[in-house]
Parts: structure tokens; sequence; C-alpha cells
């Protein structure tokens, strides 16, 4: 059976009657599952809810993104790539144009892990309720470098990692809204890629306010051109004050089960001279890499390089002209009270 509610409450209430029920956006990842037995169950498709696809600033000069904006529509829009353009980089820097064309913010954000053993349907791990991480014990080749919890899985979404760096928020149908930081949770729990609750929806992705003249990138460090997910990513930003670096963002992904926020990264950015050698700076990163999981270790050596190179791009990029102002309401007219008119009687 498939739905195809009009709304995201009306598709909330789908998936409260019908707890088995698979919810679809793009498709691009759960078509995959269900193609190899991991997901099953009626369909709630929302391609036909409405609401869910558009990009607008909000009152405050964020931005508000539609859970159903397709990557490829989020990588193109005006909005998006003057006041984020770090964000639409990385929208457009990801998978294939074909996916990007169909694949969708929230999706992006909830998409499962790529482990070979979880989408083996004869391997049972952690992940699926197992006893034991076979990738820990197998091939973990592919596997995170910094190791968070018992599923070594990188976390799959490049969007995400940016997201994080851009403090989003998201907005949830049946639920509060959510930090990116909460929505990704701190990867202890092998069996969840995400924090979201059964049943609740995600509507939108807000972001705060962006400065102007920020200087951003987005970067990955492949094993070939396109069509495959990164060995290490990189979301830098930043703005000069002064000739100074100040309120640097960074974060990394494809190297542990969450992408991961450098607050030391950061913290040793600022300040810094903006033509200044950055390198010593990036290597803060390297302490994480003491948790590292030996076989990864080649992988973790991939990390400050790729950070070098965002690095690198964000300086070269043009700072950010901001998203347009939001029209200023109208004034109202002053409210000049009456003149009191004495009746006629009385004149
Ligand atoms: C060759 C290839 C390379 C790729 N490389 C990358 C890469 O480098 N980086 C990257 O990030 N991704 C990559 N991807 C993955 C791709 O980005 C995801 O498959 C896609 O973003 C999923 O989006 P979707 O809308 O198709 O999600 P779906 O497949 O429809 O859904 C995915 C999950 O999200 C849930 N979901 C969807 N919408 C909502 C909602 N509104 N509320 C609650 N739950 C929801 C679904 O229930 C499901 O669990 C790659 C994919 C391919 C095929
Ligand atoms: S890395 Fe995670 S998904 Fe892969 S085998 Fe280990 S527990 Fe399962």
């Amino acid at each position: 059976m498939i739905a195809f509610p009009s709304t995201a409450a009306e598709a909330a209430s789908l998936l409260a009657a019908r707890p088995d029920a698979v919810l679809r956006a793009g498709g691009t990842d759960i078509t995959d599952l269900r193609h190899r037995g991991l997901q099953r169950g009626p369909t709630v498709d929302l391609c036909d809810a409405t609401g869910l696809a558009a990009v607008s600033l909000t009152d405050t000069g964020g931005l508000r993104i539609g859970a159903r904006v397709a990557l490829a529509a989020l990588a193109a829009d005006p909005l998006v790539r003057a006041g984020w353009p770090g964000l639409a980089q990385a929208a457009g820097g990801l998978a294939t144009p074909q996916v990007r064309a169909v694949a969708t913010v929230a999706g992006s954000l909830l998409q499962d892990v790529r482990c070979w053993y979880y989408r083996d349907p004869a391997a049972a791990c952690l992940k699926k309720g197992g006893s034991r991480c076979l990738a820990r014990e197998g091939d973990a080749l592919q596997h995170a470098c910094y190791d968070l919890g018992a599923c070594i899985a990188p976390h799959p979404s490049t969007l995400a990692m940016a997201l994080l760096a851009l403090d989003a928020t998201v907005e949830v149908e049946g639920g509060a809204p959510l930090t990116m930081a909460a929505l990704l949770g701190d990867g202890s729990d092998p069996m969840r890629t995400h924090t979201l609750r059964p049943g609740t929806i995600v509507t939108a992705v807000v972001l705060p306010a962006a400065p102007t003249g920020v200087r951003a990138a987005y970067r990955r460090t492949i094993q070939r051109a396109r069509a495959e997910w990164p060995l290490v990513e990189a979301y830098v930003h930043y703005e000069v004050e002064g000739g100074r670096i100040v309120r640097p963002r960074v974060a990394i992904g494809g190297v542990a089960n969450r992408p991961l926020r450098l607050s030391e990264v950061e913290a040793a950015l600022t300040g810094l001279a903006a033509d200044a050698d950055v390198e010593p700076a990036l290597q803060a990163v390297d302490a994480r890499a003491q948790t590292g999981i030996p076989a990864n270790a080649w992988r973790a050596r991939l990390v400050v390089p790729t950070l070098l190179d965002t690095f690198a791009d964000a300086r070269a990029s043009v700072p950010s002209a901001g998203p347009p102002r939001p029209p200023a309401p109208p004034v109202a007219a002053p409210v000049v009270a009456p003149t009191p008119v004495a009746p006629r009687g009385a004149r």
C-alpha cells in the first residue's frame, strides 16, 4: 500500500495508525533499503504534501528550508547562494546530479548508513539488533577513524555536517524543534543514526541570520570524481574583522559515526591574521585522532590536508553579499482623531 497524504499532519497521523509504515521523500535511500528487504511495511509518500518545498527568509533574516526541497534546488537557490554560500556548495557537491534532482533535504539528513554489513540482508550486526559490529571484526576500510560509539559506520550526510556548522534547527511535525546536534545525537547508540522520534516528520530546517562578508567553502577528499561518499569532507566559514579571522565555523564528515564540529580548531583560528599560515591551527584536530580505530589511521591522516584545501578555498572565495533584507513592514498612517462635531441643535 502507498498513501499520498496532502499535509505533514496527515502523514504523521498515517504513521501513528500504522507504526510499521515507512516514510518516503525522494526515495533514493529508502528504495535501496526496501529492495534489500531491510525496510518493509506500507509506504507513506510525501510527494503531495503541501508547504514543504519552499525556501524563504524568516522574519529575523534567517532561512527556512522546507523538508522536501530537492538538493539541486537548494544548491541553486539565490537566497542560499547569497547568504549561505558554503551550504549551497555542500548541497551541490554531494552524490550525483541525478540523485540531487530528487533527493530532499530531510531525506539527506535522515538517510541510513552505507556500511556493507548493514546493507547485506544476511548479516545481523549491532545496528540491526545483533550482538557484534561485523566491521570491527572484519573489513572496516571504509569506516570511521574517530571512535564515538559501538557502530563505526561513517555518518553519510554531507548536509548534516554543513548544517551542524551553521547552528541549524529542524522543525518537527508531532514533536518539538531540535538543534542539529540534538537531531544527530552523540553516536553512542548503535541502533540510531539520528534521534528523530518514530512517527514524527521533519517539516523544515531553519538557519539563523547570516552576516555579510562570510568566506565559506565545502570540499571533499574522494576516491573517484563523483557518485561516491567522501573519505573526508569539510566545511569552513569565517569572517574577517580588522584583518583578523573572527567567528570561524569548522566541521568535518565521513570520519566518525556523526559529523564533527571542530570547536578546538575554531578556537585556534580565532584572532589569527587573515593571511596567516593556518596549518598549525588546523592541526588542533589531531588530538581527536588519538582515539582513532587503528586499521583506519590512514583516513585520519587525510583530515588536516582536506581542511587545509577547504580553508584555502574559503580564503579565495568572494565574501558573501548576504540575502536581501525582507521588505520593511509598511508604516501605518497616523490615526488622526476626528474633530468632534456638535449636534445641530447645540450650535
Ligand atoms: C551514488 C550515490 C552517492 C551519494 N553520495 C552522497 C554524499 O556524498 N553525501 C550525502 O550526504 N549523500 C550521498 N548520497 C545519498 C543521498 O544524498 C541520499 O540518498 C538522499 O539525500 C536521501 O534523500 P531522499 O529524499 O531520497 O530520502 P528517502 O530515501 O526518501 O528517505 C531517507 C530517510 O529519510 C526519512 N525521511 C525523509 N523525509 C523525511 C521527513 N520529512 N521527516 C522524517 N523522515 C524523513 C525516510 O523515512 C528515510 O528513512 C549518495 C547517494 C548515491 C546513490
Ligand atoms: S559499523 Fe555499524 S552498521 Fe556496520 S557492522 Fe558495525 S554496527 Fe553494523
